[in-house]
C-alpha cells in the first residue's frame, strides 16, 4: 500500500498536536492560577467571593483558545474514525485457506520485528491484519502476516510505520521464493 506513509504521519501529526495542546492548556490554567488576579466587577477586592470570581474568569480567558484548537482536534479524530469505521472489511476473520497459504508463505513462524528490525522468528500462532483491520485493513492474503502470540499483543490495533513496512518486506525477500511478492498491506476502499 503506497499510501501509509500518509496516512501514518497523519496521525503521528495528529497525537502530537494533541498533546501539544493539552500540554498548553495545562501552562494557561498553571499562569491563570498563580498570576495575581484582578477582583472581578462589582466586588470588593477583599471579598473571598470577588478573588475567586476574578480567578475563575482569567482561567476561563486563559483556556478560550487552546479550549478551541482541541475541539477543533477534536472534530478532526472524529472524522478519521468515522472513516476508518467505513473502511472495515465486513469479514474479519481469515479464511482456512487464507491461514493456511499465510503461515506456509511465513514457514509457520513470526514475521514481525523483535528489535533492530531483525524477524521474531518464534513459532506463529495467529494470522494478524498487518494493517489492522479496525482501521480498514482489508482481509487478504495480502494484508496477512503470520505472528505469534507475544507480537500479536504487543502489535493491537496499530498503524505500522512506513519503516517497519519496508524492513518486513526486506525480510521477505530472504524466506519468499524469488517469484513471490513481498509486498504487504492492504486497505479497504472508503464504502
Ligand atoms: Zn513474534
Amino acid at each position: 500500500m503506497p499510501d501509509l506513509g500518509r496516512i501514518y504521519w497523519t496521525r503521528q501529526g495528529l497525537r502530537l498536536a494533541y498533546t501539544a495542546v493539552m500540554v498548553w492548556l495545562a501552562v494557561a490554567v498553571v499562569s491563570a492560577l498563580s498570576s495575581k488576579p484582578a477582583p472581578a466587577v462589582g466586588a470588593g477586592p477583599s471579598s473571598t467571593a470577588g478573588v475567586l470570581r476574578g480567578l475563575f474568569e482569567g482561567v476561563v480567558a486563559a483556556v478560550a483558545v487552546p479550549g478551541v484548537a482541541l475541539v477543533v482536534l477534536g472534530i478532526a479524530a472524529a472524522v478519521v474514525t468515522g472513516r476508518d469505521v467505513r473502511r472495515r472489511d465486513p469479514v474479519r476473520r481469515f479464511t482456512r485457506q487464507q491461514r493456511r497459504e499465510g503461515m506456509a508463505r511465513a514457514g509457520g513462524l513470526c514475521e514481525l520485528e523483535a528489535g533492530f528490525g531483525r524477524r521474531c522468528g518464534r513459532p506463529a500462532e495467529h494470522g494478524d491484519h498487518f494493517f489492522p483491520w479496525s482501521k480498514g485493513g482489508s482481509t487478504s492474503l495480502q494484508n496477512f502476516v503470520a505472528a505469534c502470540a507475544r507480537c500479536n499483543r504487543a502489535k493491537r490495533a496499530n498503524i505500522p510505520s512506513p519503516g517497519q513496512q519496508r524492513r518486513m518486506e526486506r525480510r521477505r525477500r530472504e524466506y519468499l521464493p524469488p517469484s513471490a511478492s513481498v509486498s504487504v498491506g492492504e486497505r479497504q476502499p472508503l464504502a
